[in-house]
C-alpha cells in the first residue's frame, strides 16, 4: 500500500501537492467501508484525508473494484446487462449504473482492462459503443 500512495497526488486544489505525485506527501491510513474495499490516505502537506477512488469512477461506489471490472468484461464481451447481472451475481440496475458511471472515465478504463484483464481493443470498442448506445437511452 506504501507504493500505491507513492503514485497518488493531494486531490485538494488549494494544496500545493495537488496533483503533483511521488513528492512522498501521501500516506496510506487504513481501509474503510463496506469489506473495507476502500483506502484512506492522507496528504502530509494539508494534512487533509481523502479516498483512493476520489476523482475515479470507483469512488462511491460500493461495489468490489474486482466486481466492476468483471462487469466491464462481461458486457465488453457482447453480454446483455441483465446476462452480465447473472453471470456476476450482481442486480441488473447495478451492471447498468456501472456502464453509465464508466462512461465518462473511458480512457482509464480501456488501460485497466487491457492490462489487467487481457481484454482485446475490438472488445473494448464493442463496449464503449454498447455504453454510448445505453447512455442515449
Ligand atoms: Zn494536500
Amino acid at each position: 500500500m506504501r507504493e500505491k500512495a507513492a503514485h497518488l497526488s493531494c486531490p485538494f486544489e488549494d494544496c500545493e501537492g495537488y496533483k503533483k505525485p511521488g513528492n512522498g506527501d501521501i500516506i496510506f491510513i487504513r481501509k474503510y467501508g463496506k469489506g473495507e474495499t476502500q483506502n484512506l490516505f492522507k496528504c502530509m502537506k494539508c494534512r487533509r484525508t481523502f479516498s483512493e477512488r476520489r476523482g475515479t469512477p470507483l469512488f462511491e461506489c460500493h461495489l468490489e473494484e474486482e466486481k466492476v471490472y468483471q462487469i466491464l468484461k462481461c458486457v465488453g464481451e457482447g453480454n446483455s446487462l441483465r446476462a452480465t447481472a447473472r453471470i456476476v451475481g450482481v442486480n441488473k440496475d447495478t451492471v447498468g449504473s456501472i456502464v453509465k458511471r464508466f462512461g465518462n472515465h473511458m480512457e482509464k478504463v480501456t488501460d485497466h482492462l487491457m492490462h489487467d484483464y487481457h481484454l482485446e481493443e475490438c472488445q473494448l470498442d464493442e463496449l464503449w459503443g454498447f455504453i454510448k448506445k445505453k447512455r442515449r437511452t
